[in-house]
Formats: C-alpha cells, structure tokens, sequence
C-alpha cells in the first residue's frame, strides 16, 4: 500500500485529520505530503476546509451527483467510479469496468493508467494488475459484467459462486470490447500503471 493509499485509509477511520498530522504519521516532511493531499484532491478523494483533510463525501457534492457516464450515459452513482487518465491529464470517470474498457477503445494509441477497485476490500488497484471475472451472475452495473479483484485467487473464488470468466485485464479488455451483442441502453460504477492497449495486445 502507498502513502496516497494510507492516508485515505487513516481517513475512513478517523474522518479527519491535518498535513502536520499525516507528517509526524508518515515521518516525512509536510511539502511531501501536502503534494499527496494536493493530488488526492485533484483525483477527488479528499476535500480541505480549513486546515484539516477530509474525505470528500461525494453523496453529498452535487457537482459530482451530475457526472454521467460517458458511455451509457448512466449516473455515476458509485462512491469509487472506474477512473482512466489519458496522457496525464484528462480524468474520465464510468459507471463500471464495463463502460470503463469500452471508453479505454477510444484511447489505445494513447498512454493511460486506470484505478478500479477490489469489488470486496474496496481497494484501489491498479486496472492493469487486477483480475477480473466477466459475464457472472451477479450484475452490479452493466451486462455482461466485470468485476475487478486484487488477486487471482479472490477472482476464482467468486465466480466458483457466481459463475463467470476469471481474466487478466487485456483478456476481459477483448472480450468486453469485441462482443458485438452489447446493448448499451441495457447499461444500468494504488499505484497507478502507465499503459498503451495497443501495445499489450502485441504481447498477448
Ligand atoms: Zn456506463
Ligand atoms: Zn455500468
């Protein structure tokens, strides 16, 4: 777990907490970690007020309640939404992993990273490392689904039960991109990895 990482964890325990705080916590300077503060706000995680650090409770931001999805045009309503970042700048969020690989169609020639999130810890995972299991019975946001999962073996646990594939993410990548019966109206929700799909799918 990275420093970013920690502070939200230290957050959900203790709802609020200051830079000086998180400096004496971590035993590093407070520049070093008003520049993680500085960009767990701009990812939106944490807001500021008056000197202390908070989690940015999203259900009550009206700005964000607004935020569709960009590709089934569905509410985000997830407190975690699938994020992708384009060429370290433009931060596109979707309703699921689902919406979430068919925005990354738009974006293959380009360097991305991508954060999801364990579907049971609620952890930040890198998108690229995850594990995924596709077209199970359980269909938290859109069909088929896809569930991301810090570890392989949570995967195969899960689809024991509720059936589904258990894949890597360039595998769950294909097969959610190029399954051509998708019906998007039937669409309904670390340590960050710098990627080019085209150029995994040389390797696979
Ligand atoms: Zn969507
Ligand atoms: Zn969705």
């Amino acid at each position: 777990m990275n420093r970013k990482e920690k502070i939200l964890e230290i957050l959900r325990e203790k709802k609020e907490t200051s830079v000086k705080e998180l400096s004496n916590i971590f035993g590093v300077s407070e520049m070093t970690i008003y520049r993680d503060v500085r960009e767990l706000e701009q990812e939106g995680y944490i807001k500021r007020k008056h000197g202390a650090v908070l989690l940015n409770d999203r259900d009550e931001s009206e700005a964000l309640m607004v935020d569709t999805c960009p590709i089934c045009e569905k509410p985000i309503t997830r407190a975690y939404p699938y994020r992708i970042t384009v060429e370290d700048a433009k931060v596109i969020e979707t309703c699921c992993e689902h919406c979430g690989f068919l925005l990354h169609s738009r974006y293959e020639d380009k360097k991305v990273s991508a954060i999801t999130y364990d579907f049971i810890t609620e952890n930040p995972i890198s998108a690229l490392n995850a594990w995924y299991v596709v077209g199970s019975s359980a269909v938290p946001c859109c069909s088929p689904s896809v569930i991301p999962f810090a570890s392989k073996e949570d995967a195969e646990k899960f689809s024991k039960g509720f059936g589904g594939q258990v894949m890597s993410f360039i595998d769950a990548y294909n097969t959610i991109v190029n399954n051509m019966n998708i019906n998007l109206k039937s669409c309904c929700h670390p340590q960050e990895t710098v990627f080019r799909i085209d150029q995994l799918k040389k390797k696979s």
